[in-house]
Parts: C-alpha cells; structure tokens; sequence
C-alpha cells in the first residue's frame, strides 16, 4: 500500500496562536507540519513588565524545541519575508521557500510611535526580553554611575500593559534606592495616558478601582494628557515639558507590516479581514492579534483561533464539516502592583489579593496550555527566581 500524501501546513509566528495550532496539528497523521518563527524562543508577553523590574528573563522566554518536544514538526528560524500565493510558497528573509498546501499566520502586532518625534530613539519598550532587559539595566546604571535616580520615572499609556509596569515600578524602584544605600531621594512615577481615564476600554468602575489603586501607591495618574516629542532629557506633554531620562512607551501597537507588504484585505484598524471560519483568503488563515476579529489583541483569543482553525483543518482531513468561530470574551487580570489585581470575568469583577491569586493562576494554565504540567509548573516558579543584572543588588 502506498503512503497517504500528507498535507503540508506551514504556521508563520511562533507566539501563542502559532504554538498552540503547531501543537494540535504536528502528530495528526494527515499533516506534515512546519512552523517558521524569526526566533528561537516563544515570547511570554504577559510577564514581561516583571522580566523588566528584576525578574528572571526565562520567566518570559521558552525554547521552541522544549515547547515541541515529542512533536512532529520542522521547526525553521528566518523571518518571513513575502507570500506568494500562484505558487503557494513563503520566501524568508535568508532566500528560503517553503511550500504550502494551507497556511496559518499568526505573526503578532508591532510597536507603533505614532510618528511622534523623538519617542522611538530616546524612549524605552517592554515588548521583548531584549527591551525589558534594556529598562531593567537602564533603572541600575542610573543608581551606579550617577548614585542618584531620575527624579521623573514616566510610563506612557495606562492600559494593562502601562498599569502593571508602574504599578510593579512603585515598588522596585524602592528596593534599589534601598540596596543602592540611596536616603532621602524621592522618585516620581507618572502614568500619562491621552483618553480621559485609565484602562479605557473596560468599565468606568474599573478605571476608578485602579486609578485609586495606582494613587494609594504613590504613582501620579495624568489623564487626557497628550505626548507631543522626547527628546535627550526631557518629555513635552500637552504644552509642558517633563525632565526625564526614562520614559517607557507603552502605548501603540499597530499590525505586523507584512500583510501591507503582501496586500492583504485590510479593516480601517490595519487588521486582516477574516471569514467567519477565520479564513482570509483560499487556504490561508489568519489568526491572533492580526485578524479582525471581535476580540483581537488578547493572548486568550489567540489560542481560542488556533483550537478553531486547527480542529477545522482535522475536520476536514476526515471528511467532516467545519465550524464557525464564535468570539469569546477574553478573562481580563491586569496586576497593579504587588499582590494586587484587578479581574473582569464578564460581569464578575474583583480587585485586590484575589485578584492577584487568579492572575497567578492564569499565568500557570496560560504556560499549561502550550507545554505539559510539570514544565508548566517549572516555567511558573521562574517568576520567583530573581535577575537585577546589577552588580550591587545580586548581593543582596
Ligand atoms: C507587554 C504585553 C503584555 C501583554 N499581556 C497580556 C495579558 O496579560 N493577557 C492577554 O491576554 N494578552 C496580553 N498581551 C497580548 C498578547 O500577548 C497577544 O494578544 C498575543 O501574544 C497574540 O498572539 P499571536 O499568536 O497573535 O502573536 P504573538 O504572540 O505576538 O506571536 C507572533 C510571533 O511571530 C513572530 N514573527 C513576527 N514577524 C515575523 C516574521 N515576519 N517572520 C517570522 N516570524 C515572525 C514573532 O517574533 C512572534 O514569535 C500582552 C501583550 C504585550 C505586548
């Protein structure tokens, strides 16, 4: 008997729709699976603002060949440069082609400056580990070669990104100046953010239950505040110049350039029009952050389009009819600092401890959902392992 032609799926972007779809497909017998990431290392978002103020960079970064471990998959790292859907291949930037029967691209959002003058060369990011680890050692090298801090410490954007880093910020920044032996210094942290209140894509309730939790610990909430440019030493916001050598920009992200590139069909928010079975064109599917779908931009809905889109693809191997994907409210747990967040679970919101308990929770199924649990459980305590990168604190 001959071999049964296995049907090639090339996945493009290994963040968590990328994975997860690479998962559920690689040991189906139909498939020949290959993933292509532009790096080795699956990036986890939502702990970042903790890799940037003194956690271990392994809390955020997870090797694609641990994550695939046991799984069938070819696993390639170049970046994707052009489709070319006549003969159904990807070109990577290195002169690769890679051929494919159907297409996933999950390929994430990138940083958008919004071509305000000055933010993208003197500002600073949490959007990689290689960002965070940039702020963290900034934060350090102030204490050492100046022996004093920046007076203004300025995050620019208060949704849930913007709020766990000043949040966390309020209570390291106390932690150096303390193993720094740095007395009588007092650091601002301003949270500016341009809509006239926090988090303001969630409720009015909540934006007051965090705001007064962003006070309480000492950071100074400026809303309808718009950034205007940055330069060496200082921010102008609305008029007024703010003196500062740490701004982090927490406030755009705009959709990866590659489906302009590749004219793609685009909604007015630069997102990929998909159908109702996530498809953005004859066999490619396009999922995560970069379709237009009605939650788009959580972790929890990329996972959610990759079980849709993979389980059709099985469906269909087997002769089976597809289903359409039903949007799903995302469980929002934006921590605001130490042992406290805030959860909207529909119509269930809490603020505080417990809070912070369920988003210590999330963070364990979230690395569940993409390894098995006792790597899970592993990923999970990295969070206590601590990394200042500085020569001072690591005594400590
Ligand atoms: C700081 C931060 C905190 C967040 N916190 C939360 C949270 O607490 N909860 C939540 O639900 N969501 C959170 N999010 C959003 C969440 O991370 C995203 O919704 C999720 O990552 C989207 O998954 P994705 O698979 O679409 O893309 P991503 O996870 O971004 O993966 C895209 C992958 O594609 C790769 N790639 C990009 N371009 C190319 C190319 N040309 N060729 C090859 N590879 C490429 C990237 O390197 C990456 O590995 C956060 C985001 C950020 C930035």
């Amino acid at each position: 008997m001959g071999e049964i032609k296995k049907e090639k799926i090339v996945i493009v972007g290994a963040g968590f729709g990328g994975i997860k779809a690479g998962l559920l497909l690689s040991n189906d017998p139909n498939f020949d699976v290959t993933i292509i990431n532009d790096k080795d290392t699956f990036r986890y978002y939502p702990r970042l603002y903790h890799t940037a103020t003194g956690g271990n960079s392994k809390e955020t970064s997870i090797l694609l060949t641990s994550i695939f471990e046991n799984h069938d998959i070819n696993i390639v790292i170049d970046k994707v440069s052009k489709i070319d859907r006549k003969n159904k291949v990807f070109k990577t930037e290195s002169g690769k082609d890679i051929n494919y029967d159907k297409a996933i691209i999950a390929l994430g959002v990138v940083t958008n400056y919004f071509g305000i003058d000055g933010l993208q060369e003197f500002s600073y990011g949490i959007k990689s580990k290689e960002e965070a680890e940039k702020l963290k050692s900034h934060l350090h090298q102030t204490l050492i070669t100046d022996g004093s801090p920046d007076r203004h410490y300025v995050v620019i954007g208060a949704g849930p990104t913007g709020i766990e880093l000043s949040g966390q910020l309020a209570f390291y920044l106390k932690d150096l100046l303390k193993n720094h032996g740095i007395k009588n210094k007092k650091v601002k942290i301003d949270l500016i953010e341009a809509a006239p209140r926090v988090l303001p894509t969630l409720s009015e309730q909540t934006s007051i239950a965090v705001t007064n939790r962003l006070k309480s610990i000492g950071i100074n909430v400026m809303t309808n505040k718009a950034v205007q440019s940055e330069n060496i030493d200082s921010l102008m916001v609305s008029g007024k110049p703010i003196k500062s050598h740490t701004v982090v920009w927490t406030a755009g992200v705009t959709n990866n350039p590659f489906f302009k590139e590749n004219n793609f069909k685009l909604n007015e928010k630069g997102k990929v029009v998909v159908d109702r079975y996530l498809q953005a064109e004859q066999d490619i599917f396009v999922i995560g952050d970069n379709a237009a779908t009605q939650y788009s931009g959580m972790a929890q809905t990329a996972l959610q389009n990759a079980v849709l889109v993979s389980n059709n693809l099985i469906r269909l191997a087997s002769g089976k009819s597809i289903v359409m994907d039903v949007p799903k409210m995302p469980v929002s747990v934006i921590p605001a600092g130490k042992k406290w967040a805030a959860v909207i679970w529909g119509k269930i919101k809490l603020y505080g401890w417990l809070g912070w308990v369920l988003r210590e929770a999330a963070d364990f199924i979230a690395f569940h959902d993409l390894q098995p649990w006792w790597k899970a459980g592993a990923q999970w305590t990295t969070e206590f392992l601590k990394d200042d990168q500085c020569p001072i604190c690591d005594k400590k």
